[in-house]
């Protein structure tokens, strides 16, 4: 899977941090671009400084400046969890866009393979269960979330043109949900915001009824999935998930178990077209890609809990309602 130069677009961000840490430590020098929107530069802080790693402030929305030349572009800058695309609904939709076209042409240019980190999302609220790459979806174009499923529905469709056009080597992945330390505490995403409260008895938020599904994976396992579909030639579209699916209200009792937390379970309303099942089919990344997660959800949440735990500082963080 070794590449010699890889650009990480979102590279200081919760999946892209791990990303960058993995292809370091396989040998690619890495070039992180990131403009903080929805991150901070500690994310990469042990990776500045090492040889091989360069962090850029930059907005994907905006023409790249010279950072030299990449065998291969992740582009995965955006908004993603959904209080984040709420607040950055245009900021969204530019990264989705404008951001997308830019990273494609400078894989362009380059000949290098273009992956892009799409989601599950683009399957809206599915009406088909367990979610195949053949299924096209069921989104509200309309609604709030649109912003996001759109936005990655539009980057899809981009990325498949330049494949077709102009021959750009193009990689789709969707990713479902992922877990895992360097997530916010505030992100409002629903593992680092149970984990949080539950590390300080606060009573666990479960939108709607919490019988709605979630399959969680674990960011290693992500990142090794993009990281294959990068070696790979396969255009995708792939999905990168763990096929383990549970309620958010056994999640919420998973969590409250696993920290041996005080906290209650509050009901708060459900969000705006929240989709109400999700789970990856992902027969195609086992046959195509060769990958499977490995990380059981027990031992994702033990080391996710710990990193929580270790720092009061960003549990301190979660949002106050
Ligand atoms: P994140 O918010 O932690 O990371 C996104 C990064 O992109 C942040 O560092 C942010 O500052 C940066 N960014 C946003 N707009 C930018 C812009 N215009 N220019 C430069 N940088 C910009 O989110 P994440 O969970 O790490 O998600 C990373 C990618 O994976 C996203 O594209 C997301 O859609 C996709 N994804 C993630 C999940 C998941 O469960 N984590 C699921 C499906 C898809
Ligand atoms: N959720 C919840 N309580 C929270 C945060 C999220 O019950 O404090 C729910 C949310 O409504 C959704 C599920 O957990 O049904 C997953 O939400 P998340 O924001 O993590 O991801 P996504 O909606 O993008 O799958």
């Amino acid at each position: 899977m070794s590449t010699a130069r890889a650009l990480v677009t979102g590279g200081a961000g919760f999946v892209g941090s791990h990303l960058c840490e993995q292809l370091l430590a396989a040998g690619t020098d890495v070039v992180a671009v990131d403009n903080f929107a929805t991150s901070t530069p500690a994310n990469v802080a042990e990776l500045v400084g090492r040889p091989g790693f360069e962090l850029v402030r930059h907005d994907v929305t905006e023409p790249f400046p010279d950072l030299g030349t990449f065998d291969v572009v992740y582009h995965l800058a955006s908004a993603a969890s959904p209080p984040d695309y709420l607040r950055l609904p245009l900021e969204t939709l530019r990264a989705g866009s404008l951001g997308t076209a830019n990273a494609i042409e400078l894989a362009e240019r380059d000949h290098a393979r273009f992956v892009l980190a799409s989601t599950s999302e683009v399957y809206g609220d599915p009406v088909v269960h367990p979610q195949p790459e053949s299924y096209w979806g069921n989104v509200n174009s309309i609604g709030p979330r649109s912003v996001y499923d759109e936005a990655k529905r539009y980057a899809e469709a981009l990325t498949m043109a330049y494949r077709r056009e102009r021959g750009v080597d193009t990689g789709i992945a969707r990713i479902f949900n992922t877990y895992g330390p360097r997530m916010r505490a505030d992100d409002g995403r629903v593992v680092p915001t149970f984990i949080a409260r539950a590390l300080t008895n606060a009573p666990l938020t479960i939108a709607g009824t919490g019988e709605q599904t979630r399959s969680l994976c674990y960011v290693e396992d992500t990142v090794l999935g993009l990281r294959a579909l990068a070696a790979a030639d396969h255009p995708g579209p792939i999905n990168i998930g763990n096929p383990h699916e549970l309620t958010v209200r056994a999640l919420a009792e998973e969590i409250r178990g696993a920290t041996h937390s005080r906290s209650s379970l509050e009901y708060i309303p459900e969000a705006v077209d929240d989709p109400k099942r999700r789970c990856p089919d992902i027969s195609l990344a086992a046959r195509e890609l060769g990958w499977r997660p490995l990380i059981p959800r027990t031992e994702g949440l033990r080391r996710t809990i710990e990193w929580f735990a270790g720092r009061p500082a960003v549990v301190a963080a979660q949002p106050v309602r």
